[in-house]
């Protein structure tokens, strides 16, 4: 079964074809600067590469007609014609309380996705568009919303309540949603998978660490609680989003600076978090090799972010009860031994030790817990794709 993975932005739009049965990926590639110009690359294993080639991108309908005609072309292509594409799933960001899974896209259903807009109005409305633009194009083939909330729909309302008067969330929908749902459903899935134990008698926590990071305690394959929140700027300090913080914080600097509530968030969003601490950078790459050089700024950001990570594994171990696995994935979790390293130091006394030589690798699927620790530590890869195109598969064989 050929699944087509559409995750669209507002002015990019990342693809993948691929066969959930066999885990193959058939081709990808990605569409940027829509809207402004156009710049096309793919990449299918055996054939030419297409490197960020110009391609008039007005609207997103070109930038899908381009991915098309790629995937079909008689001598780059990977298919013979786009009949061979049996669904498209496509990602959203944000299905609010309306959708706990996979959907079908329905003419209802685009609806409600459009009434989810207020939650994410940045990204839910490119995503509609990735989708309107997909439908044009493809009448006749079944498309697939996967949410990146709905894996936390599970979440109790002890847990997802915000202790704010009750009718915001009454009325005005605030509440804690989560994010990366895909991720962690996905590492979630694996991480069974590894230990060779059903996930209904796992107690997992996952750090999703990238640019964006966020950790979920997993209870029986149910998302618990999440260390996002109502937008994806709670939890950890990340890449440059500040994570939780003293909302009182807020007046103080916008009285003292003379910015308004746009600038503050812009701060919050695009100048916090390691980028913030370190002055240096927001990759994590660049942290550790300043921090070697002696950057005291970016060895502080480091500690702070492993700090506040090791925070939420203590918090989640205590809100489910215990803990059987932690998972480590995204691009920091998979690549960076040190931060795996220190993130868990300190937490032997819960039974979470990890084997230096066993940690000593990056980006592949392994077990590094040490001999006899009672909690195990996993890396596990993430791969948002892939279970969007298993949910997709899934939905489109009913
Ligand atoms: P996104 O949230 O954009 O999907 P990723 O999951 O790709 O982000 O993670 C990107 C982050 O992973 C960057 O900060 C990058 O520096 C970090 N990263 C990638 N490889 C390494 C590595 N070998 N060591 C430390 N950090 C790494």
């Amino acid at each position: 079964m050929n699944i087509l993975v559409i995750n669209a932005g507002s002015s990019s739009l990342k693809y993948q074809l691929l066969d959930p049965d066999s885990q193959k990926v058939l081709a990808k590639g990605l569409c940027e600067r829509i809207g402004i110009d156009g710049k096309f690359t793919y990449k299918a294993p055996g054939k030419e590469t297409v490197d960020a080639v110009d391609v008039a991108m007005p609207s997103h309908a070109e930038a899908i007609q381009a991915v098309l005609d790629a995937l079909v072309d008689g001598k780059n292509g990977v298919i013979g014609s786009m009949k061979e594409i049996d669904a498209v799933g496509h990602r959203v960001v944000h299905g609010g309380e309306k959708f706990a899974k996979s959907v079908r896209i329905t003419g209802e259903v685009m609806a409600a996705i459009e009434e989810c807009n207020p939650l994410a109005p940045l990204h839910n409305p490119a995503n509609i568009i990735g989708i309107k633009a997909c439908q044009a194009l493809m009448p006749d083939t079944p498309m697939v919303a996967v949410f990146d909330t709905a894996f936390h729909q599970t979440m109790s309302p002890v847990a997802y309540t915000y202790a704010l008067p009750y009718e915001y969330y009454q009325n005005d929908k605030v509440r804690r949603y989560g994010f990366h749902g895909t991720s962690h459903k996905y590492v979630a899935g694996r991480a069974a998978a590894m230990l060779g134990r059903p996930i209904e008698e796992l107690k997992l926590i996952s750090c999703h660490l990238g640019n964006g990071s966020s950790i979920t305690a997993i209870d029986g394959g149910k998302s618990v609680d999440t260390s996002m929140g109502f937008t994806p700027l709670a939890g950890v300090p990340m890449g440059t989003r500040s994570g939780d913080l003293d909302a009182g914080i807020l007046e103080y600097l916008m009285n003292k600076h003379g910015m308004d509530i746009k600038e503050m968030l812009n701060v919050l969003n695009k100048k916090s978090g390691v980028q913030g601490i370190s002055g240096v950078s927001s990759d994590f790459r660049d942290l550790d090799n300043a921090a070697e050089q002696g950057s005291e700024r970016a060895a502080l950001a480091l500690q702070a972010f492993e700090y506040s990570v090791k925070k939420y594994i203590g918090a989640y171990a205590a809100a489910m009860g215990g803990v059987d696995a932690v998972i480590f994935t995204a691009g920091v979790g998979e690549n960076s031994k040190d931060t795996r390293a220190k993130i868990v130091s300190g937490l032997e006394y819960m039974g979470i030790k990890i084997d230096a030589e066993k940690n000593n690798f990056r980006g592949e699927e392994r077990d590094i817990s040490a001999d006899g620790a009672s909690v195990r530590t996993l890396v596990i890869p993430t791969n948002e794709e892939l279970m969007i195109a298993m949910d997709t598969a899934a939905i489109a064989r009913g």
